[in-house]
Formats: C-alpha cells, structure tokens, sequence
C-alpha cells in the first residue's frame, strides 16, 4: 500500500462562501469574532485555524513547536521546484512584482495579476494544486512583460548577465503557451514524457524508469527501501542515474536549514524518543539513505506518548505519475486530548474489526499490532500540507512497517473545526442544493459532522492498515491504480463499520440512525456533487474522487435490480436517493471484499479494470448540470489556510514565552515566506 494523506471528507471538501459583508463601522463591537473565511479568489477560499489550549502547554513544549514551525516551512521552495522546473522562477518573479513594482496597483489588470499570483502561492506553482492542469493569468503577454519592466530587477531571477528583455522573452510561454508544461501528472501515453512535473530529467521514457527500478529491487526482500522515494532520475550523456536530495545534494540549502532547526529542536525534545528518532531523520537529510529513512520511520510509529509530534521530509508519491517519488511536506501538531478519547476507542478495538471484516480470511491479518489513533491540534502546515492541508493523516507509507510496526492515524481537529465554522459564517448550501428531501438535509445536519468525522477515524485508523498481502504479492503490484484502490479500500471499510451496532454500543456513533447521514452524502458526493470540482470534458483524475466514484458507481449499477440507490430527475435536477441503508451496507462490504482480493493477490488486471469502468469517465450531462447548479450556489470547492504565526515573546535578551498570532493577509505571509524561508536558487 502507501500514500495515506488528504483524505478530506466531503463536507469539508464542499464548503465555502463569500465572505459576509462587513457589519457597519459605528455598531460597537464588544469582543472581536474570530473569523474563518478570510479570502475568495478562482475556485479557491482561505481560511484561518486556531490554535486552542496553547497557554496550557509549558514553555519548553512552546518551544519545541516554535522550532519545528520553523523546520516546516523551509521546504517550501523544495516542493515548488518538485511540481515543476520552472515553479520557482515564476514564483519569485511574481515576488518581485509584488514587492517592488512602481506603477498603477489599482488597475483591474494589476488585480487580475494578483489572482494569479494567490493561485501560484495556492498551488505551489503554475498547476492547479487539485486537477493538477496549468491555469493562465487574466492579463496580456504585453502587461505581464510591463509589470517585470516595471519591478526592480535586482530582484528577478536573472541569469549572470542575462537582460530583463531576454528573461521575459524565456519566461512568457513558461507562463501563457497553452501546450507547454500542460498537466502536471499526465496519465496519458507515456505518463513521464507528459508530465510536467521535476521528477524526471532528460530525454527519459516511462519504460527506461521502470528498467531502473525493476534492476535495483530485490525480490522477497521482507524490508524493502522505499525505491526512488527522495530523488530526481536523470539520464544525462544516455546514462540514467539518481540525483537524491540531502544536505550535500539536491535541494541542499534547503535541507541544511531544515536540519538546522530539527537540531535546534531536539534540543528541548521533551522525551528520548523524540531526541532518538529526529536524531536519525536529521541523518537521513544528512545521508539520503532510504535505509535510514525506514528506521526513523519504525521509531516514529512506535512513540504514541509524545504530547508533541510533527511530520517532516518526503513522504507521499500521489505527485508522481509512476508513485514512487515524494514531495516534501511537514505537519506539527500536539493531541487533542478529548477528542483522542473516541479515535482511541476503535483503535482498541482493531482486531475485533479485522476479525469481521467482510472479506476473504485469508487476506486479514491475523495479528493487528499497535493502530494508534489520535485527534490533534496543527499548529504549522509546509510544503505539501499548505496552504491546502489534510484533516486525516496515516504514516508511515511502507507497507511491511505497517504490518510489523503498525501505523499511527490522526485526525485534524482544528482542521476540521475550521472548514466547519466557515461555512456556517455562510448563508448558501450545496447540501440543500443537492439533497433530495427536506428529510435527508435535516438527516445530514443532525448527524453529518459526527458520521464524518468516525468515517475518517475508520478510514484512517483501521481501514488503510487493515488486510495483508498473500506471500508473494509484490507491494506495487497495483502500480498506477494503487493510489485509487487503496483509498476506496479504506473508505469502504470505513463506510461498512460505521454501520455496525457495536458502534453505538462502543459509544463511537450516537444511534442506529447516524451513519445514514454519512451514507447520503458520501452516495450524493461520489455520484454527482464532487463533479463541480472537475473541469467540463475532463476526466476525474484524483485518487480520492477516483475512489468515490469508483464506489458510488458501482453500487448504484450492482443495486439497480433492487433499487438499493435510485436517480430521480425533477424540474431538471438529478438527484440519488438511498431505498435500502441495509443492502447498500451490503454492497460496500461486496465490494470491499473484492478489492481487498485486487489487493492483497497483486490482481492488476482486476485493478484497472474496475477503475477504468467506474472511477474515470464521467456523464457529460450530468457533470454539466452539476457544474451549473454548483456554480450557482457561487461557492468555492477547494479551502486552503493561512498558518498561525507563533511568535517569541522577549524580555532581558531572553525568550520567556511564545504568543499566536493570527495573520489574515494571504498574499502578505507568502511574501513573508519567500523573503524569510526562500533557500534554493530559481534556475533557467
Ligand atoms: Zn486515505
């Protein structure tokens, strides 16, 4: 298995709104409301999260998060540079112009650019950070060359003597030629010549990188490496070889700081296992030995008492057309004590689960060691995680440190807290708009958050390490279905429990009645409404919607005799509605089994098979209807945030606190972060 990360729920996934008008200067305001939604521009919203209990921690815990903030965002320029070659050249070009150009700021073309410039800060480059395809600023070639004339240029990334004329003679295609660097990850014909994304370099074909792989891999080796997780392949003079990033090699400048600050870290690390385990990820940024990689890995999953945690380094492969490479991201965060309470509970009761999954015995395990689950409070996102984040994480990746050593699973409370409180600061709704009856929507208001956020418990607790492959199957076996596969696994695990009665008797779920409202919206997501994030004629192409189409679909067919789900169309509005809650718990716990076989028999064929009839194509007319009634709601699909800046608080020289401060400029802390956090040269 592997890649464990953004799993985002479809309530979460479906919010946003434009902001509230502003209440009128002279009423008193006698205590200010924090405000969620603080910015709406494309198809995007920003948000802020809060950081809750943060005077409870003492001054060393502070500490110790202050520094691993700091390790978080000095990857950012890292995963620019991952998405595409170019990414850092554009982005510091845009810097410059925000900093330092002199003429009209209020014109509508200038703010045409600044959209442009959000969405290159959004997605960490110049493709969509969802449909992964480039986006094109609302200006002229003329203008976008006037605004670079009219910026200082000490701070464009020129080349040694490179003039200003002959940088934006090489820049205007990378950014308005529609054919060039056109999709990010290309699944089409040969899915590396295609992609536009920098894992890649040279003149190097997808089946001269499977050549590379295929010689390094070692068959039956019980604890494999994680191969071609942390470098760039590169065939140079006909020879391929690999370009890893560590501190003396790719990326370099960036890592040495990152390690400077995990350093700094450990030295108030609140415990040995902490000091331990950063101690061997500072030696992998040191060396880039994949070997060491998985040992941090096995110490990290097995300290589940730490109060404090983070995530740091190259970890998940959805980036690379061929799922092997990572993109940096980093995570901090502290439990959520109250909320770990009912994660922890059916973490307890893994094996129980296990033991009755719907599948095959022979595919589950027989012993579940050490799921640990846990809620927790982020208090910085980076690289991979900002601004757009996860609100479910499930590491480590490697399949056989899973089995061996379990994996740890959390759920992102002020996360979760935060896409919530923005869409109540907001009077439209796509449930109303996409529920069918008066009774589902109040249905999905009474139970929605809770069912949502058990789902995401199980998919990420229990539902990713559940199963085991039979001897013999190699971990890839799925190679670019994998991705997709894995996450409707997990879901349907997930989707199967949560109709369970030991769930209400374990006090997981409050009644018989509440995983129907999960079964409403997960059905009405992954038939129509998750469409309005699908560009007109396109593909679904993400795993995760991949995943929820997949399952959708296939039961909506393998019930239709039954009427087990049905579609009604009425004044031109389709809708899907659940007859039978029983024989769809049914058919997910049929279709679970058989991916699970897909999985654990390394069933290729079967894989692509099923996703390629379910997961991909979609109505046209459906997916235009959506399209409009979605569009008609003018809310925005895709939710990002602007981090908290957790800032020292001096007196005599000394650090005596640390305070959180909530910034609400989007573009303000990217320019912040490019001034203060910018370690690798933009080349061309
Ligand atoms: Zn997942």
């Amino acid at each position: 298995m592997k890649k464990l990360m953004i799993c985002i729920g479809m309530a979460a996934a479906m919010v946003g709104c434009a902001p509230k008008e502003e209440e009128p200067a002279e009423q008193p305001q006698p205590k200010e409301e924090f405000k969620y939604l603080v910015d709406e521009f494309a198809d995007l919203r920003i948000m802020r999260y809060q950081i809750p209990n943060w005077d409870q921690l003492t001054l060393q815990q502070k500490s110790y998060i202050y520094y691993l903030g700091e390790a978080a965002k000095c990857g950012r320029d890292i995963l620019a540079d991952q998405n595409c070659k170019y990414n850092l050249v554009v982005r510091k070009t845009i810097e410059a112009v925000l900093n330092s150009y002199q003429g009209d700021r209020e014109s509508a073309d200038f703010q045409n650019f600044v959209v442009y410039a959000k969405r290159v800060f959004f997605s960490n480059g110049i493709h969509h950070h969802y449909a992964e395809d480039k986006f094109f600023p609302e200006v002229s070639e003329a203008y976008f060359a006037d605004l670079v004339k009219g910026s200082d240029a000490s701070l464009l990334p020129l080349n040694e003597g490179e003039t200003v004329d002959d940088f934006i003679a090489f820049l205007t295609p990378v950014v308005f030629d529609k054919e060039l660097y056109k999709v990010r990850r290309s699944s089409e014909d040969d899915i590396i010549v295609n992609s536009a994304v920098n894992f890649y370099e040279g003149d190097i074909k997808k089946a001269e990188v499977e050549a590379f792989y295929n010689k390094m891999r070692k068959p039956n080796d019980a604890t494999p490496i994680s191969y071609g997780l942390n470098s760039k392949l590169v065939k140079e003079n006909g020879k391929i070889y690999e370009d890893v990033y560590k501190a003396d090699g790719l990326y370099g400048e960036a890592i040495q700081a990152i390690i400077g600050w995990l350093q700094k870290a450990n030295e108030v690390a609140e415990n040995d296992s902490q000091r331990n385990y950063t101690q061997k990820l500072i030696d992998y940024y040191t060396t880039g030995d994949l070997k060491t990689w998985n040992e941090y890995n096995i110490a990290w999953v097995q300290d589940s008492l730490s109060h404090i945690d983070f995530v740091n380094g190259f970890i998940e492969d959805y980036a690379d057309p061929m799922g092997m490479k990572a993109t940096w991201e980093a995570v901090v965060d502290y439990k959520d004590l109250e909320a770990t309470v009912r994660s922890n509970t059916i973490s307890e009761n893994a094996q129980w689960f296990e033991d009755h999954s719907p599948v095959d015995p022979r595919f589950r395990k027989e012993e579940c060691k050490g799921v640990s689950a846990k809620s927790i409070i982020v208090t910085t996102l980076g690289g991979d995680c900002f601004p757009s984040p996860p609100i479910g994480i499930n590491l480590p990746n490697a399949d056989w440190i899973r089995k061996d050593y379990g994996s740890k699973s959390v759920t992102i409370t002020n996360l979760m807290e935060a896409y919530d409180k923005a869409a109540d600061e907001c009077p439209r709704s796509a449930l109303k708009e996409f529920a069918y009856s008066q009774e589902e929507v109040d249905l999905c208001k009474k139970y929605g958050s809770d069912a949502d956020v058990v789902h995401t418990n199980l998919h990420e607790c229990l539902g990713h390490g559940s199963g085991k492959l039979l001897p013999g199957t190699q971990p890839g076996a799925l190679k670019e279905f994998s991705s997709t596969l894995e996450e409707a696994r997990a879901d349907l695990f997930g989707l199967y429990f949560l109709a369970e009665p030991r769930m209400v008797e374990l006090g997981v779920m409050p009644d018989a009645e509440a995983y129907k409202a999960e079964y409403c919206s997960y059905i009405r997501n992954g038939m129509m409404s998750q469409l309005a994030r699908v560009e007109l004629g396109k593909d679904v192409t993400e795993a995760h919607m991949q995943n929820r189409k997949l399952v959708s679909e296939w039961c909506y067919e393998h019930g239709k005799d039954a009427n087990v789900i049905e579609k009604k169309v009425e004044n031109g509005k389709t809708y899907f509605i659940i007859n039978d809650f029983e024989a769809l718990r049914g058919l997910f716990g049929e279709l679970l089994a058989e991916i699970q076989r897909i999985k654990s028999e390394g069933d290729y064929a079967a894989g692509k098979a099923i996703v390629e009839k379910y997961a991909v194509k979609v109505d046209p007319e459906l997916h235009k209807e959506v399209k409009e009634r979605y569009n008609a709601l003018g809310l925005k699909p895709y939710g990002g945030f602007i981090n908290p800046e957790i800032v020292p608080v001096m007196e005599n020289g000394q650090v005596v606190d640390y305070k959180v401060e909530y910034p609400s400029d989007f573009v303000a802390q990217h320019l912040k972060y490019g001034k203060e956090y910018s370690f690798l040269k933009a080349k061309h």
